[in-house]
């Protein structure tokens, strides 16, 4: 072959493979974020917690009988089917022991992967955040759900539950979530996991699937095992037999990680994580982002309480640019109305809480929550 065909031929190969080079070195989240509907595909979670895609996701409605989603402009109330079902379950549960309802706060988004913003998890539809303050009594409207922050249940300034703050119902809802077998993780503040250590009596053996973990005091995190029908989803970590208790790993945070620093010379400076592509997900995920959708309609969670009727929220088109605009949950001092202003006769008890002033909290993300 002349130099000039070779070049040609080089030149057309690359034409043809350029869109798809493209496609693969594109930052995932920025196509995962593009998908306003799941994948029209059997349920399977693809992969990691931290790298990859869900099938056939479906969305938790937007009210229940026993909770209400939050956020909604950011679309990330779907997940694998039966992590929406255990939710919903865990709606009722913690219901009866005095849980006012869940505010459901981020699962995944349609076809799960790497997010717009936030979380390095939630990727397989495997993952809940729900808020460790109870629902008020009102429905919220979709502006109040956009920009109503939660609460912490640490007392301000410290490491620890505030114990004005805290409940028995705080205790069972955490219990019944760790209850169910397919539950391997409910992530917590180390400060949440020390007020259980030390207050839980008789059955202890649920403790050791409560982890410490960074941030996690305005909210706690539902982590679900592999299901059965995901052939290419990673295991993680077996869930230890022991409480957690009392084997110094619990002190470990107290002693270590909070205990005051000194400050290195020389400020370190963190090299940044490279952005996940197509290419490092599973080949499944491919076929996921390219998948057709359902209608919203029938991609929606039929409740078990089918009777129920909430006020109809009307959802504006979903929109990547609003979810980098949007609020995050925790309370600032500007920022945001507490939920317990919502409920009249709570902050009327001087329940109306916004940490002030600077909270030596760490609240970055873990490498693998
Ligand atoms: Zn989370």
């Amino acid at each position: 072959m002349g130099k000039l065909s070779k070049f040609f031929c080089t030149a057309l190969a690359l034409t043809f493979l350029a869109p798809e080079y493209v496609y693969a070195q594109t930052p995932a989240k920025k196509l995962f974020g593009n998908r306003p509907l799941p994948a029209a595909l059997k349920p399977a979670a693809h992969g990691f917690y931290t790298k990859g895609c869900l099938s056939g996701g479906v969305a938790i409605p937007v009210d229940g009988p026993n909770w209400q989603a939050m956020r909604l402009s950011r679309n990330r109330r779907w997940g694998h089917p039966e992590l929406i079902g255990i939710i919903e379950k865990l709606s009722y549960k913690a219901k009866k022991d005095g849980w006012n309802g869940l505010l459901v706060g981020d699962i995944s988004q349609p076809r799960g992967g790497p997010m717009l913003t936030g979380h390095r998890s939630h990727q397989m539809g495997l993952d809940a955040d729900l808020w460790l303050t109870p629902m008020p009594d009102k429905r919220m409207t979709y502006k109040e759900r956009e920009n109503t922050s939660a609460i912490s249940v640490l007392k301000n300034g410290t490491n620890f539950v505030d114990q004005s703050r805290w409940t028995r119902s705080h205790t069972m809802l955490l219990y019944h979530a760790a209850s169910f077998p397919q539950i391997e993780r409910v992530l917590v503040h180390p400060g949440i996991k020390k007020q259980l250590c030390d207050t839980v009596k008789g059955n202890r053996k649920w403790l050791s699937k409560i982890r410490p973990t960074w941030g996690h005091h305005y909210h706690f995190h539902l982590r679900m095992g592999c299901p059965s029908g995901s052939p290419d989803c990673k295991r993680q970590n077996a869930t230890p037999t022991k409480t957690g208790c009392s084997d110094g790993s619990l002190d470990w945070w107290f002693n270590v990680e909070f205990a005051p620093k000194k400050k290195p010379a020389k400020p370190v400076k963190k090299k940044p994580r490279r952005e996940l592509t197509v290419s490092d997900l599973p080949n499944a995920c491919q076929l996921v982002l390219n998948a057709n959708a359902p209608t919203l309609e029938a991609a929606t969670h039929k409740p078990i309480a089918a009777a129920f009727v909430a006020p109809e929220i009307k959802l504006p088109k979903y929109s990547a640019a609003n979810v980098l605009r949007g609020k995050p949950i925790e309370a600032s001092k500007s920022k945001g109305t507490p939920v317990s202003s919502l409920n009249a006769s709570q902050s009327a008890a001087g329940f109306n809480y916004v940490p002030q002033g600077p909270i030596p909290i760490p609240t970055l993300r873990p490498f693998v929550q």
